[in-house]
């Protein structure tokens, strides 16, 4: 984790941050919140609201395209964790990842995507996740655990459940 000093006024090291879709959403006075924030094109198209949209307009926060090659890892990392995740969020996630900045966002999904690319989050009006959610497949149909797209054993279809620890 960053630590945040104040001296006075001064903040100082005051990481990079990249934000989600849904800061814009759920956020007024974007500039004043975050001092270094950056967001990725793919965000707006993720915003519905005139609001949102103008929120997005009107701040000096910069969009910035991640490297192809980041954005392959994060979405194998996705589909390892059995996710589902935007592509906005994903690009959030491999911005984040190539800049070294912390992610902000309440998506549980997304941090924990993060947490597992050891890449730095903070939530935006919730807490932060404390523990890493592991995600298993099992079989609809007989409940044995499915590696790769149907069960090996009946054929049946796999869902996500929670991994218990
Ligand atoms: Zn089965």
């Amino acid at each position: 984790m960053h630590l945040f000093y104040t001296f006075g006024h001064v903040l100082v090291n005051m990481p990079e941050k990249v934000l989600d879709a849904n800061v814009f959403i759920h956020s007024t006075g974007l500039n004043m919140r975050f001092e270094e924030a950056v967001t990725v094109p793919s965000v707006k198209q993720e915003l519905e609201s005139e609001e949102a949209r103008e929120r997005y307009e009107n701040s000096d926060i910069d969009a910035y395209r991640p490297g192809e090659e980041n954005v392959m890892k994060v979405k194998e990392r996705v589909e390892e964790l059995g996710d589902e995740l935007s592509t906005a969020d994903i690009r959030v996630l491999a911005l984040a990842l190539e800049r070294g900045s912390t992610v902000v966002s309440d998506d549980y999904g997304v941090q924990n995507v993060a947490s597992s690319l050891d890449i730095e989050y903070e939530g935006f009006s919730q807490g932060n996740i404390d523990k890493e959610m592991e995600w298993k497949k099992i079989c609809s149909r007989c409940g044995e655990e499915v590696e790769g797209g149907s069960c090996g054993r009946c054929g049946g279809e796999p869902e996500r459940v929670p991994a218990e620890s």
